[in-house]
């Protein structure tokens, strides 16, 4: 069982209880994109295994009315066995998405992965024409690139800052720099797409840079937080009208996945120490 103080960032160990949760974020007003723990399968069969698990997740969501849609991730979904099986399985997903009108997502990994999964994002969502997002992110130097292939692409683009250690080569390791660049594919994203732009940010000062670029260029978007990451602005965009979509992890593999929450922030190591001393 989950403890209290990992409940905070994970949605539980069962979809039943990702359910629950992702319905008490609907009352307030917040969509759910809820991910099954799990990355690094080197046995395809565990990677097959995730496959299907989301294939059910998505005809489960199906089945309810609630604002939920799901996102994977590469290499949970095989591109450690080899990219034949990342794209196999990502494909599975997304057809079973398409045919219970789920939305799918799909997460970036660290940068040796983006070309196949950009490939692979691309090749899917221009034959379903849509139905399917990808997450980029602007801490790699390659990303403005990338992105001016992308803007035409049908589905939804998230935009991050990158949560991966990467080398100088590829990526902006200052945080100003990785500031800047989000600021500028963000830009590019708001002034060359009509919809389907995801601002992937706790960050007060992008998000009212996303607002006022919504307001120039009148461009569909959507704001995405991490369960348990300023609750309360989550509330309070969907409560001004902003369609806001909280990430919900689930699933027994919860512990790395907390661990990272509390290492990368002081806030979160705070509330975790708060919990364990209880105050
Ligand atoms: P930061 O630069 O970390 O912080 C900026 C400001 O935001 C802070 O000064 C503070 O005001 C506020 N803030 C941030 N965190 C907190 C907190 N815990 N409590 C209170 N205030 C806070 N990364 C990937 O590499 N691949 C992915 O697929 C991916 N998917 C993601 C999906 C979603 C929905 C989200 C939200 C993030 C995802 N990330 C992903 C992680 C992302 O790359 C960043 O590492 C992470 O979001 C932290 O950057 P930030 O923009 O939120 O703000």
């Amino acid at each position: 069982m989950i403890p209290p103080i990992a409940s905070r960032f994970v949605a539980g160990e069962t979809s039943a209880s990702a359910f629950e949760h992702a319905r008490a974020a609907n009352d307030d007003g917040v969509s759910v994109i809820l991910n099954l723990l799990g990355e690094h399968y080197d046995d395809r069969a565990d990677a097959d295994a995730d496959a299907a698990a989301y294939e059910q997740l998505v005809a489960d969501i199906a089945d309810t009315d609630l604002d939920a849609c799901v996102s994977v991730k590469p290499s949970q979904l095989g591109l450690d066995v080899g990219d034949d099986a990342f794209r196999a399985n990502f494909r599975r997903v997304v057809e079973a998405g398409r045919e219970h009108g789920v939305f799918v997502w799909c997460d970036m990994e660290d940068a040796t992965t983006t070309d196949v999964t950009l490939d692979a994002f691309e090749t899917l969502a221009r034959e379903f024409d849509g139905g399917v997002g990808q997450c980029v992110q602007a801490n790699l130097r390659r990303t403005r690139d990338d992105l001016d292939r992308l803007v035409d692409v049908p589905g939804k683009i998230r935009l991050v800052k990158g949560a991966y250690e990467e080398d100088s080569d590829v990526a902006y390791t200052d945080k100003a720099d990785v500031n800047e660049a989000f600021r500028d594919d963000l830009e590019l994203l708001f002034r060359k797409r009509d919809d389907g732009v995801a601002v992937g940010s706790h960050d007060p000062a992008m998000i009212s840079y996303a607002k006022e670029l919504h307001d120039e260029y009148g461009t569909g978007f959507e704001v995405q937080m991490l369960m348990g990451v300023r609750p309360d602005a989550q509330r309070e965009l969907a409560a001004e009208g902003y369609d806001v979509w909280q990430y919900a992890p689930y699933g027994d593999k919860w512990l790395s996945y907390f661990y990272r929450r509390v290492r990368e922030r002081k806030e979160n190591a705070l509330f975790a120490l708060r919990a364990i001393a209880g105050v």
